[in-house]
């Protein structure tokens, strides 16, 4: 006689009824985030990366006066041969930084350094490489020249009164500099994010106390530590806390008093001692507990007081997969920071790569440009949830979605470049 077993989906199932898919989940988790408000004047040094949370408007011209963009001889353009070869007086020099006081006559001309101001009575800045310099101060410039050529005006750059910061602008390097350029030395920006995670399993031990049989030491507190330490975010680790619902409860509720968001990693999915769910249940909201994606399936999505709630699978390449996805767009939405995706490009498959339809995969790749300088990909290897060296030796993901069932050597597949290549 046959036994029947009836089986409720599961991790193994390509099409799970209860899973959302991986641009649903996106889209909940930053329609569910407001951006924090407080704010925090830093000298500009310190705003790098962060939110300004005031427009800035120029107070001055920049460049403040028009100068020389080459080492050459400032004339005035009247003074320029049509044809032919005019000769012309040198009646002094203009350094950057030091002016060149006197008015400069027709036939004459001044010579003038990078940066220096254009002399009175210049307008054109002819390259000393383009003109004969004689014994007597005297230069030679040929037919062919523009009027206001080599010359740099003021305001070129940026115009006083000019908006050149908008409120909400994630500050680059070139901001730091735009803004030492206007002579401002601090700048108003929002608040960084307070990210509190720990650790949850009874087998985890950490880096400074032997392994006895069974255990092993934790590497997602240190992955998550290396990710969240290229963002602005202020972090706590609480370390390890055992697969125990009491002394995960009491560990979530502490770091609900000061963490805007809180990541836990391990004990999501359905086995007997995965408490992170029905803990949330208890003392918090869940948004969604299952996404439609490889790796990183059971992820519990929700908040705790004030706190946004991110429990992580335990897997470690799961960790690093749904940190890279989610978490860093939660993180993104907290700090007040425009919305942006990692793009995709096209790679061509350097082998077969296999996938049931169903779920959203991320593979871990190795992308390169062929001959003729396109993309192509090969996988880093085992691409189990829990080589953690797939992570390390990838710069890619390649991106493969739900409804994909497989890709053959050659036919062209969506990459996602890590952005520290
Ligand atoms: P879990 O989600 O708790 O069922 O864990 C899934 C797998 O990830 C198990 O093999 C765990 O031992 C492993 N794992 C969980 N947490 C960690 C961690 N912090 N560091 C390394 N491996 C972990
Ligand atoms: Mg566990």
């Amino acid at each position: 006689m046959k036994t029947i077993v009836n089986t409720t989906p599961g991790c193994a199932d390509p099409w799970d009824v209860d899973s959302i898919s991986v641009d649903q989940a996106l889209s909940q988790i930053t329609d569910s985030i407001s951006a924090l408000q407080d704010c925090e004047e830093l000298p500009i040094r310190d705003c790098l990366g962060r939110i300004s949370s005031e427009s800035v408007i120029s107070p001055i011209n920049v460049p403040g006066h028009a100068n020389s963009a080459m080492d050459g001889f400032a004339v005035p353009a009247q003074s320029l041969p049509e044809d032919g070869v005019a000769e012309l007086t040198e009646i002094g020099t203009a350094y950057a930084g030091k002016i060149f006081d006197g008015l400069c006559q027709q036939g004459e001309c001044v010579r003038i350094m990078t940066g220096a101001v254009i002399p009175e009575g210049t307008d054109t800045v002819i390259m000393q490489e383009q003109v004969d310099q004689l014994e007597n101060k005297t230069i030679r410039i040929g037919a062919g020249h523009r009027a206001g050529e080599n010359v740099r005006y003021a305001g070129e750059d940026i115009t006083e009164g000019e908006t050149v910061l908008a409120n909400g602008s994630k500050i680059n390097p070139a901001d730091l500099g735009i803004l030492a350029s206007l002579g401002i030395g601090s700048l108003k920006v929002l608040r960084k994010p307070v990210i509190a995670f720990f650790s949850t399993g009874d087998e985890l031990v950490s880096i400074d106390k032997p392994l006895q049989k069974g255990e092993i030491y934790d590497s997602n507190r240190y992955t998550l530590h290396g990710m969240l330490s290229q963002l602005p975010v202020d972090i706590v680790d609480l370390g390890v806390i055992e697969d125990d619902p009491d002394a995960i409860r009491t560990a979530l509720l502490k770091a609900s008093q000061t963490a805007d968001l809180i990541i836990t990693t391990g004990g999501v999915s359905v086995g007997e001692a995965d408490y992170i769910k029905p803990v949330l249940e208890d003392i918090g909201e869940i948004e969604f507990w299952k996404i439609a994606i490889k790796p990183g399936r059971p992820l519990t999505y929700g908040s705790i007081g004030n706190s946004i709630f991110m429990g992580l699978p335990g897997n470690p390449v799961a960790v690093m997969v749904t940190f890279s996805l989610f978490v860093r767009a939660a993180i993104r939405k907290l700090s007040g920071a425009p919305a942006w995706q990692a793009p995709l490009v096209k790679a061509r498959a350097m082998q077969d790569l296999r996938k049931k339809a169903g779920r959203h995969e991320f593979l871990r790749g190795i992308a390169s440009t062929d001959a003729n300088n396109g993309w192509q990909v090969e996988k880093t290897g085992m691409q189990g949830s829990g080589i953690l060296t797939s992570m390390s030796r990838a710069n890619c993901f390649i991106v493969l979605p739900a409804e994909n069932n497989g890709v053959k050597q050659g036919e062209l597949v969506d990459v996602q470049l890590f952005d520290h290549i």
